[in-house]
């Protein structure tokens, strides 16, 4: 499987270099103008009739322009014509990030520096790798960008790193049932509890409310920045145990799935709080993420009845639950809700493994 991931360092030019490169991308958007105009008056997305039609032109009235980047900028305004369908004529803003190559851009990541083709001749740059790039230096620059940010004058260069993820096999699936009093808790009897998320939140919660009752310009403006510092800390804590969790020895994650309709009415106040909750869909995407990146897979399944339902004998009964309790009135099982939950989930998860087609991609051989 292969995985993506966008890298974003910053540039650091010499003074004189800078207009050089920022005139580049402002005579590169133009190219992709002219392309796209092209494009979008002769009712065309191919790339060659575009180049036929407008390399030629475009290199006498921009002679300074290196080729590549003639043919970079044919090749954006081709797929942003496919991209709307030839319906809207697409048109790039005079600083939007410029796509360069292997040619026009030559990247040495282990010694931080890097060359680039500009309408005044090749310059460098150097940056800095930060120690969570660290991981991608040994991945393939699979293509660069180059953007401007006026308001800031700096510039970024954007890359996107393959690697081909190892291919797991087995297929042991652990559930994860996520929830408020216990942000996640997995079927092998992982807990991992939400008190500090709780108690970060409701803090801000009461912050919050007394702001929201005085309205004045600086309480709004402190409003915004409490509600940054909440996201922040929930962010960082639903890294931690996205981290934790794709490190356990399972290849397949299974989770409920929130997006389902059908659901809703099924499961009471307390699921309606975890579909409006935006902290449970982070941490499904953390997981994803990380899973991709070893080569694990994420499934949701049916969150009908997992609370309800006895993982050990599958009888169905509402009053089984009680509160953080479950207790079976059929087979006499007695154990944590949300255990019990992350269980179903688990069992789910292996019945729709086993119904997925065999040449599922990702889905490992048994
Ligand atoms: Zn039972």
């Amino acid at each position: 499987m292969k995985v993506d991931r966008t890298i974003k360092l910053r540039l650091r030019l010499n003074e004189i270099d800078e207009p050089k490169l920022k005139e580049t991308i402002m005579m590169y958007n133009k190219a992709v103008n002219i392309a796209a105009n092209y494009g979008f008056e002769h009712h065309t997305s191919s790339k060659i009739i575009i180049h036929h039609a407008t390399y030629y032109s475009i290199r006498e009235q921009f002679p300074e322009l290196n080729s590549s980047l003639v043919q970079a900028a044919r090749d954006v305004a081709a797929e942003a014509l496919k991209g709307v369908k030839l319906k809207i004529l697409p048109v790039a803003k005079p600083l939007a990030a410029a796509r360069f190559n292997q040619r026009t851009l030559r990247v040495v990541l282990k010694h931080m520096f890097a060359t680039m083709s500009t309408i005044a001749g090749r310059i460098e740059a150097t940056y800095t790798i930060p120690e969570y790039y660290s991981k991608y230096l040994n991945w393939s620059v699979q293509s660069s960008t180059i953007k401007y940010i006026q308001q800031k004058n700096e510039f970024w260069l954007h890359l996107v790193m393959r690697t081909e993820s190892p291919k797991q096999s087995g297929n042991k699936v652990l559930g994860i049932d996520r929830g408020i009093v216990n942000v996640a808790v997995c079927s092998n009897n992982k807990f991992f509890n939400g008190f500090q998320i709780k108690a970060v939140r409701a803090k801000y919660a009461y912050i919050r409310q007394k702001l929201q009752s005085k309205g004045t310009k600086s309480a709004k403006q402190l409003l915004k920045k409490i509600s940054g510092k909440e996201r922040r800390f929930v962010k960082d804590v639903n890294h931690c145990i996205s981290k934790e969790i794709v490190a356990m020895p399972y290849n397949v994650f299974a989770l409920e799935d929130l997006t389902s309709i059908r659901v809703q009415t099924r499961r009471g106040k307390n699921f309606t709080r975890k579909l409006n909750n935006w902290s449970f869909y982070q941490l499904e995407q953390f997981i994803r993420y990380k899973a991709e990146a070893v080569g694990k897979l994420v499934i949701t399944v049916d969150p009908r009845f997992s609370s309800q339902k006895c993982s050990r004998c599958g009888n169905i009964l509402k009053e089984n639950r009680n509160g953080n309790a479950y207790r079976c009135h059929n087979c006499g099982l007695q154990l944590h809700a949300d255990l019990n939950a992350a269980r179903n989930i688990a069992q789910s998860g292996t019945s729709c493994l086993s119904r997925l087609p065999v040449n599922q991609p990702n889905v490992v051989s048994i």
